[in-house]
């Protein structure tokens, strides 16, 4: 089958053709927990569980409790709270967001609610906050056509449900992408004043927010949405990601 008819049939729903796994691309019987998963491959799923870090998310395999130097996030000094990330951004996982970001693969959402769904210690961290998504620059939304971390922090809303909603307080005033000529450093420093509150935007400091993004990298991006929601009066910040890598 034509990758774009099937990726056609995707997205109208399954009655003509069987789902395709989006990882390994085997037919998904309809009885399975995901959509676009198949059962073999929902088994590679790596989902996040205690420990670990409280900064990034990322777990803590079978090391010593205590004082503990996170590998994946030494070097950022975070401008939020916490962090929290649902999965490991690997195999399935990677193969999800890949859909979601680069193929126009909006089914993906469903299966990434799925796992939201299934990752009890993220809703709860979530559950009554302000879920503020990392924007993307006008040029590059009018590119995809939609902000996937936008739809991610929707998903992840209804399934932490008590209250918990979106607010897109942040818009990004600088086009990261064409700074690739700039060495990593400047990068860096560039991406410091990324971002800006949105045209009239306010925050009340009372309130819990999270910020929404669909991987965690560096950390370099979410602190410096996380450096404009402080610098607006944002007391009480931590973020969530989808996934980490
Ligand atoms: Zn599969
Ligand atoms: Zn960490």
């Amino acid at each position: 089958m034509n990758a774009a008819i099937a990726k056609l049939a995707r997205g109208l729903g399954d009655v003509v053709f069987p789902p395709e796994c989006v990882h390994c691309h085997g037919l998904i019987p309809d009885d399975g927990a995901y959509r676009h998963l198949c059962a073999a491959c929902a088994r590679q799923l790596d989902f996040v569980q205690a420990p670990h870090c409280t900064t990034c998310g990322h777990p803590y395999y079978g090391e010593m409790a205590g004082e503990r130097m996170c590998p994946h996030c030494e070097g950022l000094v975070p401008e939020f709270g916490e962090g929290r990330t649902a999965v490991l951004f690997k195999g399935p996982a990677r193969s999800l967001v890949i859909e979601l970001k680069y193929h126009r693969g909006l089914y993906a959402l469903a299966d990434m609610e799925a796992i939201f769904r299934r990752s009890p210690h993220l809703l709860e961290f979530a559950r009554g906050s302000v879920l503020v998504p990392v924007p993307l620059h006008p040029r590059k939304l009018r590119e995809r056509g939609y902000n996937q971390s936008a739809l991610l922090a929707e998903r992840l809303a209804r399934a932490a449900g008590g209250g918990t909603r979106v607010e897109s307080l942040l818009r990004r005033v600088l086009d990261t992408q064409t700074q690739t000529a700039f060495d990593r450093r400047t990068r860096q420093a560039n991406l410091k004043n990324a971002f800006a509150l949105a045209r009239g935007a306010g925050l009340n400091p009372a309130l819990h927010y999270i910020l929404v993004d669909d991987v965690f990298t560096t950390g370099s991006t979410l602190n410096s949405c996380a450096r404009s929601l402080r610098g607006a009066g944002c007391l009480n910040l931590d973020v969530v990601t989808f996934g980490h890598g």
